[in-house]
């Protein structure tokens, strides 16, 4: 898959507002009882959808998310996150109507702002987690900002119809999934265009 290289942390701050409105806490389980894990299930409706990397993705059967939450250690917290959801948006090569099921889960790892994981913690590090500081513990925690950031990580940065869409010719604009166009074929090429720039350039 192409990339163009959107960290999580660029991802964060893209329509921020939407997730203001969610409601995703969690009663922690007892400190110190390590075996117990606190688990919340939650479907979420994104009726505006999100707009990401030049996409419109829509969430018809909304956004499901599992959380599970189990201390590892006196000031260690892991949470699981589990997310699916259908999104539906347009084809980024040829605008054709586009589905796609995403689903994933992601470790994150809460502790006090301050705290050193491998120094402070038996847990050598957070290696695999995505960490999260906070400023103390409460009885609850409010994962809306997490969830968020998982559905970002998990949208397609090209939603495609099909993996071997042909795309349109950005020469004419004809739907080469259709069949060839009358184009030449050079010029249908937006890769060939870009050498021939480049020996322009060099001339
Ligand atoms: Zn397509
Ligand atoms: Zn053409």
């Amino acid at each position: 898959m192409s990339s163009s290289g959107a960290s999580v942390s660029d991802r964060k701050g893209i329509q921020r507002e939407i997730s203001k409105g969610w409601n995703c806490i969690v009663e922690l389980p007892p400190r110190r009882e390590y075996e117990a894990v606190a688990e919340r299930n939650w479907r979420i409706e994104v009726h505006e959808g999100v707009d990401f990397e030049g996409q419109h993705f829509s969430f018809p059967e909304g956004l499901f998310v599992k959380a599970q939450v189990q201390w590892l250690e006196e000031s260690l917290l892991s949470v699981r996150m589990s997310l699916s959801a259908r999104v539906e948006g347009k084809c980024a090569r040829c605008l054709a109507d586009a589905s796609l099921a995403i689903s994933d889960d992601l470790m994150y790892l809460y502790y006090l702002r301050g705290l050193e994981v491998g120094k402070d913690t038996s847990l050598p590090s957070d290696e695999g987690y995505m960490p999260v500081e906070i400023d103390f513990w409460g009885r609850i925690l409010n994962l809306s900002d997490q969830v968020w950031e998982s559905l970002l990580v998990l949208l397609p940065l090209k939603l495609l119809c099909r993996e071997e869409c042909a795309g349109l010719c950005p020469h004419c604009g004809a739907d080469l999934n259709d069949g060839p166009c009358s184009c030449d074929p050079q010029e249908r090429d937006p890769r060939l265009e870009i050498l021939r720039s480049f020996s322009l350039d060099d001339v």
